[in-house]
Parts: structure tokens; sequence; C-alpha cells
């Protein structure tokens, strides 16, 4: 096992990492900014390293400056937790001529899933079940448009480089399909500067279901359940939970199937979630796969009973697989929910501020906070403005809302603007607790939302 890891990020995740390390008696490096020389994950931390200005450009996604880090301090291993350096195929590589072990999967998976259309080649050619549609190089506009009028409206349009909800459009008649290539291309290129498109049959009313895989060096590999994060805004996860409510044991293999067979259809290694829709009729599609840890790990966690953070340093140091999928069992129902610094009455806008007050609820072995902030800390412009996940966990999902709902109650925050009371809005809708939720469910519930 490593002596000595360098945790190349910030906020809750750097912090989550950095307790199981300790957990294990493996020493910690962090780096920071300027904005972060008094943050918590410097404080955790063993030794810090500063990287720069507070701009994530000039100083988390420097990754010369993360590997010259990690040599001075003789740290042996690289935790990029999510975002920042985690899916950089060249930053991976870099580790490894250096001789530093990139604590995610090899650079071949990470490069293999960067497109969505070469993914789907790839899982095509694996036999995982994907949405109907076309994602061939031809990207003459009347091939995109045969593919769309022959499998019938609505499609979608997404960009082979997107990500984060961009460069995806829906189009739902024929007469409307050439403003929507012309618009969606735009978007693309002005976003990802690759306007390679690839038209999906849209799904109206899908729910994402995602699939925790774990693989090792010696061949095994499993799967950690699943997670339902159908609660989304703009494509964003709001509220998540696991397992997935009406999930029958037989889908859950089929599923899980599926997802061991994408991991190791790129040779995975790792921690890595394969995210699929879900339609009405039980049929699920691959849609692609994330190659690192997810913000949501924590809901599979309570489930399971498994650290997933330590897993990932016993393969990555080379270990097999710490259980198989015989001995892996399912337990409770949890709930994730994500606590912004934004305004929902004014589109969501990032909130920034000093936390006055932050009284949070009490953890317990049903209540789990991952943060990064304490109160007095500042919620500056410069990172993604997430105060805390609140993870719940209790028998039943109908006990596990209540804690959630209960939780979300006490949480108490002073100086900075939050989505404490839309995600309680959220969480105590009638369709919300009958699980009437798909992809649309924050539309269709606006009324009783905001
Ligand atoms: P990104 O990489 O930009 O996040 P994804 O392909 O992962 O894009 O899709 C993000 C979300 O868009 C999904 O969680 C789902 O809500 C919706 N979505 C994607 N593909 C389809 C589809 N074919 N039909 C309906 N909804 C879709």
């Amino acid at each position: 096992m490593f002596t000595k890891i360098l945790i190349a990020n910030r906020g809750e995740i750097a912090c989550r990492i950095i307790k199981t390390a300790k957990k294990m008696g493996i020493l910690t490096v962090a780096v920071y900014s300027d904005a972060d020389k008094d943050a918590l994950h410097v404080h955790m931390a063993d030794e810090a390293i500063y990287l720069g200005p507070s701009p994530s450009r000039e100083s988390y996604l420097l990754g010369d400056k993360v590997l010259a880090a990690a040599k001075k301090t003789g740290a042996q291993a690289i935790h990029p937790g999510y975002g920042f350096l985690s899916e950089n195929s060249d930053f991976c590589r870099a580790c490894s001529e250096q001789n530093i072990t990139f604590i995610g999967p090899p650079v071949g998976a990470i490069e293999a899933m960067g497109s969505k259309s070469a993914a789907k080649n790839i899982m095509e050619k694996a036999q995982v079940p994907l949405v109907p549609g076309y994602h061939g190089d031809d990207q003459n506009e009347r091939v995109l448009k045969k593919a769309a009028d022959d499998m019938g409206y609505p499609v979608l349009l997404k960009a082979t480089a997107g990500g984060g909800g961009k460069g995806m459009r829906q189009v739902w008649s024929e007469n409307e399909f050439s403003d929507g290539f012309a618009a969606a291309k735009r978007e693309a290129m002005s976003s990802f500067g690759d306007d390679t498109m690839l038209v999906e049959k849209y799904l109206t009313q899908p729910r994402h279901v995602e699939i925790q895989v774990f693989c090792d060096n010696h061949n095994n590999a499993v799967y950690l359940f699943e997670r339902d994060c159908s609660v989304q805004r703009r494509h964003q996860k709001v509220i998540e939970e696991a397992p997935a409510f009406n999930m029958s044991e037989a889908l859950r293999a089929q599923m899980g199937e599926s997802a061991i067979k994408s991991a190791q259809a790129i040779g995975y290694q790792g921690a890595g979630t394969v995210e699929f829709l879900l339609d009405i009729d039980g049929s699920f599609y691959f849609m692609e796969m994330n190659t690192r840890l997810q913000v949501e790990h924590p809901v599979t966690e309570m489930i399971s009973g498994q650290d997933l953070v330590e897993w990932q340093l016993r393969v990555a140091a080379g270990e097999k697989l710490p259980k198989s999928q015989q001995e892996l069992t399912l337990n409770g129902h949890a709930f994730e929910a994500r606590i912004y610094a934004e305004d929902p009455n004014n589109d969501f806008l990032p909130a920034t501020g000093t936390l006055n007050l932050l009284k949070t609820p009490i953890e317990s072995s049903h209540v789990r906070i991952d943060t990064g902030v304490r109160q007095g800390d500042e919620v500056s412009v410069f990172y993604d403005p997430m105060i805390a996940k609140l993870i719940v966990w209790d028998e039943s999902r109908a006990k596990a809302l209540q804690r959630l709902t209960k939780a979300l109650r006490e949480y108490r925050i002073d100086g900075v603007t939050t989505n404490i009371d839309f995600l309680y809005n959220v969480a105590t809708t009638q369709a919300f607790q009958r699980e009437q939720i798909d992809t649309g469910f924050i539309e269709k519930n606006q009324s009783a939302i905001f």
C-alpha cells in the first residue's frame, strides 16, 4: 500500500479522500490556490503545497505543478477526485511517465470514453444496448436527417464531444430538423471546438439509472448496485438515491452485467459509473461511462457498507477487489441532496458570501454530511458553489425520505443564499414520495416546487 498520496482537488471531495487515507494510515498531501489558503482540506492534510492564483486554470488544472508537488513531497500516487484533472488523459499519461500512480483507470479507458460516438461504437461491438440512433462519421446533414426521419420524432441531437448537458437539442418534427441541427452545431463548436453530432431517439419519460462498477487488474469485476439520478435540473443532478425504486432483481442483475461488459470492453480498472436511460417499458440503454469517482458515490456506500475510496486505493496499489459479487449485499435505502450556494428564485445563479452561520444536522449512522467548508468560510466565485452533500440512510425508502426532509429542516445557513428550501420542496412533493419520477420531474412538478 502507498505510504503517502497527493490529492489533486479541493472542497468536500478532497476532505472525503483524506478521511479514508487517514483511516488506512496513509499520509496525505493537499494542494491549494490563493482562495483556499485556509481551506478545510489544507488543514486536514499532513502537508500542503501551494499551486497558484485562485482561478482553476492557474492552479488546480495545472497538471505539471500538481506532478511537481507530488515529486517534491515524495507522494507515490495522485487521487484526482472528480472534475479538474480527473478525466484528463494527458495528465494520466504524464503521471505514469513520472512513475506516479494515477488513482483511476488506464489512459486508454479515459480516451475511449472521451467521445460519445466512439464510446457507442465500442459498446455496440460489446453488445451493450444503445438508444436507437446514428453515430457515424458521415456528418452530412441529409444523412443525420434521414436517420431521424427513419426512426421517427422526437429525436435528440448530441455533440459527440459534449458534457454537462451542453450541445444537446431536442427536435420534435421533420421541419424543425434543419434549424435544430444548425443551433446544436453552433453550441457544440463554441463549447467544445468540435461540432460533430450524433442523433438519438429522444425518450420522453426515461429514468437516469447508473451502475457503480469496480474492476481490479486481476480480471475481477463487480457492480455495487445502482443509483437513480432522475431528478435533474438542466441535466444536472439534484437528489440521488440508491437503490433505484421499483427495480426487480432480474433487471438489477441485467443492468449490472451490462455495466460490467461495458467496463471490460475498454479494459477498465478502478471505480467507474455506467449511465443508462431506463425507459418506462423496462428497456435500458447505455448513455456514457464516467471514468472517475462520482459526486453521488456516498449513497452507494450507505447501502453497500463499503468505502469506495478505500477500494480505489487498494486497486490502484495492485490489490484484488475487497469483495466478490456474491459477497456484496444491498441494505436499506439512501438519499443524497446537493446543497448549493445558489438562488432558486433567480435562475439558480451561483451565490457568494461568508457562511456567517452554518448549523448542520447531527451526524449519526443515519445522517452523513460530506463538506469542505466550516462556519466563517467564504464561498467564492472561483469554484463549484457546492456547500455540502447531505446523505441519509434508513431501512426503507419512506423512512429514509423522512430522515431527508427532517435533516433539511435542521440546516441553518446564514450569509449565503442556498437551495435548501428548493430541495425540501422537491423531497416533499407527492410525486417524489410516490416514486412518480422521470428526468422531466422538476418541470412537471414546478407548481409544487417553486
Ligand atoms: P452529458 O454528457 O452532457 O451529461 P448525457 O448524454 O450524459 O449528456 O445526458 C445527460 C442527460 O440528458 C441524461 O441524464 C438524460 O436526462 C438526458 N438524455 C440524454 N440522452 C437522452 C435521450 N436519448 N432521450 C431522453 N433524454 C436523454
